[in-house]
């Protein structure tokens, strides 16, 4: 029934002289979106609006899936269009629609009609009343409700005339693309795949990194951070994600350092190494998917140790969010199955048995002048012999 799909955008609309930028970043990811679908479609703007016109082989609700997962996107409105606008055929148009989309008449509606074109010989009072007319002699069951109608349908007369009474919502947020890049350190997690979600979801582009310590972690707890990246990407676009082999920092932690400092004084370590690359890439700033009080390396007194390497701004979008409220997301997102798949990760095999919960920042330090003679080379090391993985 709909090969024409009106997308609307919330804040976009606010931005003043940078709008066509947004608009602009918002066509293209929504072009890139349309890739991935069969069929043929063509993304243009006009009168400070998005259509979406699909031809070909195209399924609807693989279309409709595909820009849900466009950021900047707040609803999607399957539409008719039509070229001839005499009220005739407008009538036609709107009742057929009416009998196809709502085969239970048994509803109350309302018509919003709209008219860009000031020309067009009825006004939008008129418009309104004219075709809700219309609708009530061709069904005698329907109702007309002003205030709290079950069908809204939308009327509107521009370059065509646009009819339509859905809105599905889009994801909201900002196009990718609008406000920089930032690197996320992706564990095979819950948390970090919704942290990266989140901030890209503000038109930031994504690169990540990932610690892994063969062989006390395997490949297949690689290939799951992989898919992590991979999901997150349909809604990032392209991710580099940079894999770290991170084994022989790990072992000289575990050999000179307090056990019970092992997971914090790792943490320092990871954001060392991931702010070398994030600088080296381009990058604005972390992310991860640290949430308060989670776990012992994740009160206020550990993520302020943690946080006192950096010098980048460090985003943690699940800061203040409850595991519930966490997985909520990850589900929302299709990441939360692969996330529980039961591979180790590379904290779990280290962790101590009682680990600090209050670390003091002096006293971490000061183990970490035990590492001094080796931890130069084992960064460089670990930083030269990434492998880098395009993941899309
Ligand atoms: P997640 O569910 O994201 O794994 P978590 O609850 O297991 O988080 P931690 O293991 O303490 O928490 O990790 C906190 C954050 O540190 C993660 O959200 C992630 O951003 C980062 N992180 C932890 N382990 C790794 C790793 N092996 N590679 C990359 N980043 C990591
Ligand atoms: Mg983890």
């Amino acid at each position: 029934m709909y090969s024409s799909f009106l997308i609307k955008y919330a804040e976009i609309g606010i931005k003043g002289k940078n709008r066509y930028l947004f608009e602009n970043a918002l066509v293209n990811q929504i072009r890139f979106a349309m890739r991935r679908c069969e069929g043929e479609f063509e993304v243009r703007k006009a009168e400070g609006r998005i259509y979406v016109d699909a031809s070909g082989n195209f399924d609807y609700d693989e279309t409709i899936e595909n820009l849900q997962t466009v950021f900047g996107v707040s609803g999607i409105c399957p539409m008719i269009q039509v070229e001839d606008d005499s009220f005739e055929n407008i009538s036609r148009v709107v009742v057929d629609f009416m009998d196809k989309a709502y085969p239970d008449k048994n509803k109350t509606f309302k018509v919003y009609a709209r008219r860009s074109r000031k020309t067009y010989p009825r006004n939008t009072m008129e418009l309104n009343a004219d075709i809700g007319e219309v609708i009530l002699n061709a069904f005698p069951e329907i109702k007309v409700d002003v205030h709290n109608p079950d069908i809204c349908l939308y009327v509107e007369i521009r370059e065509k005339v646009y009819i339509y009474s859905q809105i599905i919502p889009g994801p909201g947020g900002m196009p990718i693309g609008t406000n920089g890049k930032a690197m996320l350190l992706l564990s095979g997690g819950i948390d970090s795949p919704v942290a990266g979600y989140m901030v890209s979801k503000r038109g930031v582009k994504i690169d990540a990194v990932y610690f892994h310590a063969p062989p006390y972690t395997s490949e297949r707890a690689k290939q799951k951070v992989v898919d992590l990246a991979k999901l997150v990407s349909r809604y990032s676009g392209p991710i580099n994600l940079h894999v770290i082999n991170f084994t022989d920092i790990q072992l000289a932690i575990y050999e000179k350092c307090p056990h019970d400092e092992l997971t914090i004084i790792m943490r320092r370590y990871m954001m060392r190494i991931a702010e070398a690359i994030a600088t080296e890439t381009d990058c604005l700033g972390l992310i991860t998917g640290e949430s308060i009080g989670q776990v012992a390396s994740q009160t206020l007194h550990s993520l302020a140790c943690t946080n006192e390497v950096c010098t980048l701004p460090v985003y943690r979008p699940c800061i203040g969010m409850d595991k519930q409220e966490i997985v909520d997301i990850s589900e929302k997102i299709n990441t939360y199955e692969t996330s529980i798949l039961p591979f180790e990760d590379c904290c779990t095999i280290f962790v101590a048995k009682h680990p600090v919960t209050k670390p003091n920042l002096n006293i971490i330090k000061r183990h970490e002048h035990n590492l001094d003679e080796v931890i130069d080379d084992l960064m460089k090391t670990a930083l030269e012999s990434r492998e880098i993985i395009e993941v899309r």
